[in-house]
């Protein structure tokens, strides 16, 4: 991984900027689900996770509790990141259906991913301001991947935070604002916006987000970002 990002990763995993959001996720790494009372808990920011040459960018919302706060990586330990990483998996851009633990192998073509905030909330809802907090570091990854031509978001949460992102970068965003729908696609010059249901599992057990629907996502975006 490139020098820059490498020393982006290790600030993000220090900061401390959203003392609700610090109070929490040392809080469930301490109290810990049952059925992960054996082990160490993360308990920190996420890093993102993937390929520093991807074309396509997926941002998802935060770590989940006991997922990616238990394991430290995004996606990793939890329902959401077993349908995730399946999908990226049958579309070429994983070498391996799961993504279990830090330590299984698990590699990403073409892909990085982010959430727009990295440390886990309470009842998954972060506030607006540790929303915008967090989008600092996200501004400054967007900066170290010059590749990314595709911006796929995981849910609502993720699109507003993408398109303020991308706002904030100059990127002329139309009016009325680009809607939020599964299957939404804007073309906003130098990067397309794709939008797809959240892979968590108020979605994917409903049957609101099926397997087939994700990977179409997923593979338009490989043709948006050029085969
Ligand atoms: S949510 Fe983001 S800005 Fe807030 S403490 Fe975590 S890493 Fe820092």
């Amino acid at each position: 991984m490139d020098a820059d990002l490498a020393d982006l990763q290790r600030r993000v995993t220090e900061c401390r900027a959203c003392p609700r959001l610090v109070a929490w996720r040392e809080e469930v790494a301490t109290v810990k689900r049952a059925a992960f009372r054996d082990e160490e808990y993360w308990g920190r920011p996420v890093p993102a996770f993937g390929d520093p040459d991807a074309r396509v960018l997926l941002v998802g919302l935060a770590p989940a509790a006991h997922g990616a706060n238990r394991t430290g990586r995004m996606f990793t330990g939890d329902r959401s990141g077993d349908f995730l990483y399946a999908s990226l998996h049958r579309t070429g851009f994983a070498n391996q259906p799961n993504g279990d633990r830090p330590d299984d192998g698990l590699e990403l073509t073409d892909c990085w991913i982010t959430a727009i905030v990295r440390c886990a909330p309470p009842a998954n809802k972060p506030t607006v301001t540790e929303r915008d907090t967090c989008l600092t570091w996200t501004a400054e990854e967007l900066d170290l991947l010059p590749n990314v031509r595709v911006v796929v978001c995981l849910g609502q949460f993720g699109w507003d935070g993408a398109l303020r992102l991308l706002a904030a970068r100059g990127v002329p965003i139309p009016r009325p604002r680009p809607k939020f729908g599964h299957g939404a696609e804007y073309d906003l010059g130098d990067v397309r916006l794709l939008g797809t249901f959240h892979p968590s599992q108020q979605n994917t057990f409903t049957g609101r987000l099926t397997p087939p629907m994700l990977d179409g996502v997923l593979s338009r975006a490989r043709e948006l970002a050029g085969g």
